[in-house]
């Protein structure tokens, strides 16, 4: 199974917590207004990937704490993501998912859609909705807007509805980062 792909960031820091690989996905329907990956959008651009591969390429990633899988748009690409994101998960490393859609959307799209459904059980935190520039935030950690939210998704499964994610230490450096 062939994943569209439009590039990979080894040992991030700013995709999620802790010391991540992040897969940025290729294409993307929202199409944000100050979207910061705008060469993402375009569904037939970057190039198409054999998931075997990059699995092939996450083990050979040492010292990371997870697997950001980020775009463009993971959840326009739910079957390759979903295989993908299985072999992550067994190899014992969690999954941040930046998504345009919000988790109430996703979870609607899931009752019909197995991958997504999918996905949404194996993943560890959802960035969910699109960015808006009005409402553009520097401060936020991992998140571009004030609107997106931090989901922690085997909480918000077992409580059927959206709860975010909120450590104590990430309020203490969003208060830090603010002041
Ligand atoms: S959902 Fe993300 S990748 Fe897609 S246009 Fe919006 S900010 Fe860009």
């Amino acid at each position: 199974m062939n994943l569209r792909l439009a590039g990979f960031q080894p040992d991030s820091i700013v995709d999620g917590p802790g010391i991540r690989l992040s897969i940025f996905v290729q294409g993307c329907s929202h199409r944000c207004p100050g979207c910061h990956n705008p060469e993402t959008h375009d569904p037939r651009g970057g190039s198409e990937i054999n998931v075997g591969r990059l699995i092939d390429l996450i083990s050979n990633c040492s010292g990371i704490d997870g697997v950001t899988i980020s775009g463009g748009e993971p959840f326009e690409q739910a079957a390759p993501a979903a295989s993908l994101s299985a072999e992550i998960a067994g190899r014992g490393l969690n999954i941040v998912f930046y998504s345009g859609y919000t988790f109430e959307e996703l979870w609607a799209k899931s009752l019909n859609d197995q991958d997504i459904r999918s996905l949404l059980e194996i993943g560890w935190l959802l960035v969910d909705g699109p960015f808006i520039l009005n409402e553009q935030d520097l401060t936020l950690p991992y998140c571009g807007s004030n609107n997106q939210r931090l989901i922690d998704l085997p909480l918000s499964l077992r409580e059927g509805k959206a709860v975010e994610w909120r450590p104590l230490l990430m309020e203490y450096l969003h208060r830090s980062w603010k002041s």
